[in-house]
Parts: structure tokens; sequence; C-alpha cells
């Protein structure tokens, strides 16, 4: 399968996906959007009120604030890929628990295996958490990690830098590393076919492991 007709049916399975407790709030799945051949891929925590009512990633304020992070490197949304670890909205934007995580990752890592990024850019420490454990943002946003090939960048959430004003320059000045990071990654990326495997969501994968995700080095 190309990877629209796999992003097509993830969107399609988890607009009616009932594998956890989210969907007896949900108004509209949020599976992602963009660019299906993104090098580049952006993974956020969890829709929230404005993305459960219009089915689409980050268009409130966080969704401002990314756009312009975006423009500040010369992309635009369409260039990109941006999804959630969750595809529901959590009553009151609370944190996704384990249960719902475990329930969306198969969504998730068809995703990646499909868009086969070169780059995964984490928003947030939920989304890091997915690649990186026992990471502490604070120390290590910004830095390069790999994992099946592909250069894990983590940043801070745009709503952290909503919340606390002193983290915007600090989200900025990270975005601003992008396009060199990427182009490293490019030179550096050693594909892995395991890791473009799109498996079937009915199977169980294997969650990413904490030594996965090794730390190659802070460019
Ligand atoms: N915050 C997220 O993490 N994801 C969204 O889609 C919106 C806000």
């Amino acid at each position: 399968m190309n990877p629209e007709d796999v992003l097509k049916e993830i969107a399609e399975q988890s607009n009616v996906c009932t594998r956890c407790k989210l969907h007896y709030s949900r108004k509209n799945g949020v599976p992602g959007s963009g660019n299906p051949h993104s090098e580049i891929l952006f993974i956020g925590e969890a829709p929230g009120f404005h993305e459960n009512q219009k089915g689409i990633p980050f268009v409130g304020a966080a969704g401002k604030f990314l756009d312009e992070l975006l423009n500040a490197i010369q992309l635009k949304r369409e260039d990109v890929f941006i999804t959630n670890v969750v595809k529901c909205r959590p009553p009151s934007n609370r944190d996704p628990d384990t249960e719902e995580l475990e329930a969306c990752r198969p969504y998730l890592d068809r995703q990646i295996a499909a868009i086969n990024p070169t780059v995964i850019v984490t928003l947030g420490r939920i989304s890091m958490g997915y690649f990186i454990q026992n990471g502490k943002i604070s120390s290590i946003h910004g830095g390069t990690f790999w994992s099946n090939g592909r250069m894990i960048i983590p940043m801070y959430h745009p709503a952290a830098a909503l919340h606390q004003p002193s983290l915007r320059e600090v989200v900025k000045a990270d975005f601003l590393k992008l396009p060199d990071l990427i182009k490293k990654a490019r030179e550096n990326r050693q594909d892995d076919p395991a890791a473009t495997e799109v498996v079937d969501i009915e199977q169980e994968n294997q969650p990413l492991s904490a030594n996965n995700a090794q730390q190659l080095s802070l460019f």
C-alpha cells in the first residue's frame, strides 16, 4: 500500500476506534494531516478542544505558534506531517493515561512506518516518552537521538511556551536548528527495512524499549 492509502485507512479506523475510553467523548478523531511523503514528522500529545471539533491537529493557540515556528524555517504545514500520540481528545485536556497511549500506539507505529520520515520531532514530554524513556525534556530538548535509523529530536510542546513565555525563545532556537539537523539526518540515515513494515492494527506491536532509542550525539 502507498503512504496515502495507509494514512487514509488509519484515519478511517481511528475515527471509529473503540480501543480505549477516549472514544466516548470523541466528536472527531484527529488522525493527523500533511504530506504523506514528508521527510519530517511532528508528533504532539493529544487533540484539544478545537482539534476535537475540527478533526485537524494543532488548530488552536498552540497550533498558531507551531505555524509561526514552521514559517521561521520556511516550512508550511502542507510540507510536513503532523500527528499526536493519541488521536482522540482526553477529557479536560488531561494527559493521556498509559492504557490510552498503548491503545493508540499501533496507529502511530503504522503512520511512522508508512511516512518513513528521516526526522521525527516530538513535541512535549508525552511524545518524547514514546521514543526516549526517562528523558528530562529540560535537559535534552533540541538534542538528537536515533531510533530505527531515524533521527529523533525532542522539543518542548508549543503550548508550554504559551504558558511560560520564557520558553518561547528556547522553542524558537530549537526550531531554527532543524534545517541543519535535517541535512545531517539525511546524510546519516540508516534504512532499516523492519522500520517501514506497516503492521496491521489487529497485531499488537512491541513497545519501543529504552534500548531502541540511543542518543548518538548532540550536533
Ligand atoms: N496539542 C497537541 O499536542 N496536539 C494537538 O493537536 C493540539 C494541541
